[in-house]
């Protein structure tokens, strides 16, 4: 039977290499509830949404449609805000300066995790996440919970970063790091920690085949 795959974790810890790989091995779909996030902060953005004005964030995400489509001309899933490639544009670091800032949001949470929960219902998929354990499936049937030292997790941002073409410094990249972790870990809805039936895994010193293949051999059992 088809199981669902909780990877959650700090960030740059690998969950989502991890996780997309896992899923084209078993088969399974992979969910990226992080693109989920940066989505809508990309629209609070554009849209000028005022994050403190309760009645402007839940109008706002009324208007959100978030989507993951396949491209098969690059063989990779992209996500689409309002029917838009945004895949590239939410990576990049004006983005990840905000978004833990608008997932700490509650009602942005409830909107959220009602669609992570639809897209999973069916069971044969790996989400990662920062609550996909905890809350959006506390029944998943593994549960990961990933770490890395910060300052291998920066180098490995900074590489990422550069592959798509943006130079950014390992003190910047570092910092946004450690805050990220600071304010998903401390929001009231939703704080990123680990399941208490969540199986650690330190990535600082193994290699991504090493990681994939562990997970795999755990979805087995
Ligand atoms: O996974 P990624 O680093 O792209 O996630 C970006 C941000 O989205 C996280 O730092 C966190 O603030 C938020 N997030 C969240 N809950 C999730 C996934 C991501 O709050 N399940």
């Amino acid at each position: 039977p088809k199981i669902v795959i909780a990877i959650d974790g700090y960030s740059s810890c690998g969950k989502s290499t991890t996780a997309k790989q896992v899923a084209a091995r078993m088969g399974y779909a992979y969910i990226d509830t992080g693109a989920m996030y940066r989505a809508v902060s990309l629209y609070f953005l554009q849209n000028h949404v005022a994050l403190t004005n309760p009645k402007a964030v839940q109008d706002a995400l009324q208007l959100v449609h978030i989507s993951f489509n396949f491209n098969p001309k690059t063989g990779r899933n992209e996500t689409c805000l309002n029917g838009l490639n945004i895949e590239e544009e939410i990576r990049k670091m004006y983005i990840s300066n905000i978004v833990s800032e608008v997932s700490a949001i509650p009602d942005v949470r409830y909107a959220m995790v009602a669609q992570q929960q639809k897209l999973g219902r069916r069971r044969g998929v790996v989400m990662d996440g920062r609550d996909i354990g905890t809350k959006v499936f506390p029944d998943a049937e593994l549960k990961i919970f990933m770490t890395a030292d910060p300052t291998i997790r920066a180098q490995r941002r900074q590489i990422e970063l550069l592959q798509r073409g943006e130079m950014v410094g390992l003190d910047t990249i570092l910092e946004n790091l450690l805050k990220r972790d600071y304010i998903d870990s401390h929001r009231s809805e939703g704080p990123l920690r680990k399941a208490e039936d969540a199986i650690e895994l330190d990535t600082s010193y193994i290699t991504l085949d090493e990681q994939i293949e562990w997970v795999v051999q755990l979805a087995d059992e």
